[in-house]
């Protein structure tokens, strides 16, 4: 296994108190493989992925149980030094907003050309040339004269697209791309969507592919973590998933789709707000939210059962979900 995150427990110091904002969270992902990690802001999706990246552990955050292992070693275990040429060389991160990852005052080809005189001792030259290479690879068109431009100078769809590159750039074993079209129109989303997939198969990377939004992950992920306040509560082959839902909260994010057959009608929403990470509800933290609650869920933490070999649901009744 490429990536796997082991029972990952993290706090912030708050001062209100402690958040807990991921509690006991497990997922693995393989090389060549598409992991989806899905849920609504403060589920403590990005937090795990700052945590696998090692940018998360310094005040007021804190990785207070777990382990994360990356081909077999435990990265909380390093030091900080061997913590960062793993980042630097074998994990790459893609963020939400391009405009602030990117430097304003650097060219593209310089920002993209500094990977590879950094990290591969190249010079200015050929470093530049690779930058040329990676901008083609991204099919940014006219790659040769756009090299010397700004990041201002391209459209949002385009700077994506040169994150995109500079995650590619050292051939990481794993990217985390955490909203990377969320800012996008939709159509530029689903070619920037396409883009990243085509490259994640040929270079065969791990992608674990973080979002808020089920709809764009059905064509590229073949697994799906659901994540709410902290934990993963149901996690399944993306087919299943699309299937039969196998937990209330997962049901309700598939409602909550826009459907083309459906075109007029009133969008489903999940009533009320994900909790509040200082005071998660007791019993299944989605009990004020669910349709389908019980008095067992005011009281009773639902573990991850095991719904099939490859399936697990955080629900206490998730024969009743999946037959529902
Ligand atoms: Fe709903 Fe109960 Fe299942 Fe939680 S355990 S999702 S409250 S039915
Ligand atoms: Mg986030």
């Amino acid at each position: 296994m490429l990536l796997e995150v082991r029972d990952l427990h993290v706090e912030f110091r708050t001062r209100d108190g402690i958040a807990k904002a991921v509690n006991g969270v497990s997922y693995a992902v393989d090389a060549g493989e598409t992991l989806a990690v899905l849920g609504e802001s403060g589920s403590g999706k990005s937090v795990t992925a700052q945590a696998v990246m090692g940018i998360l552990d310094m005040p007021p955050g804190r990785i207070t149980g777990g382990e994360i292992l990356f081909k077999g070693r435990d990265l909380l275990k390093l030091k900080e030094d061997q913590r960062r040429s793993v980042r630097g060389a074998e994990m790459a991160m893609i963020f939400q907003d391009a405009l602030s990852s990117l430097n304003p005052v650097l060219s593209v080809g310089d920002q993209l050309g500094e990977m590879f005189v950094v990290h591969r001792g190249m010079s200015r030259k050929d470093a530049r040339a690779k930058a040329v290479e990676l901008m083609d690879r991204v099919r940014i068109p006219a790659a040769r004269e756009r090299v010397r431009q700004y990041p201002h100078q391209f459209s949002g769809g385009m700077r994506q697209r040169i994150m995109i590159a500079m995650a590619l750039a050292l051939e990481p074993a794993l990217i985390i791309a955490d909203e990377p079209t969320t800012a996008l129109d939709v159509t530029v989303q689903a070619q920037v969507m396409d883009l990243l997939a085509e490259l994640q198969r040929e270079y065969r990377m791990g992608l674990i592919l973080i979002t808020h939004d089920l709809g764009v992950v059905a064509d590229v992920a073949d697994r799906i973590a659901v994540m709410y306040a902290g934990r993963i509560v149901e996690s399944a082959p993306v087919h299943d998933i699309y299937k039969a839902p196998a937990h209330p909260y997962t049901r309700g994010l598939l409602d909550s789709i826009p459907r083309l057959d459906q075109k007029g009608q009133e969008l489903y929403a999940i009533k009320g707000l994900p909790p509040n990470l200082l005071h998660i509800p007791p019993g299944c933290p989605f009990h004020p939210r669910c349709p389908m609650a019980q008095d067992v869920c005011r009281t009773d933490v639902p573990p991850l059962y095991e719904v099939s070999a490859t399936r697990g649901s955080a629900c206490h009744f998730w024969r009743e979900c999946l037959h529902a």
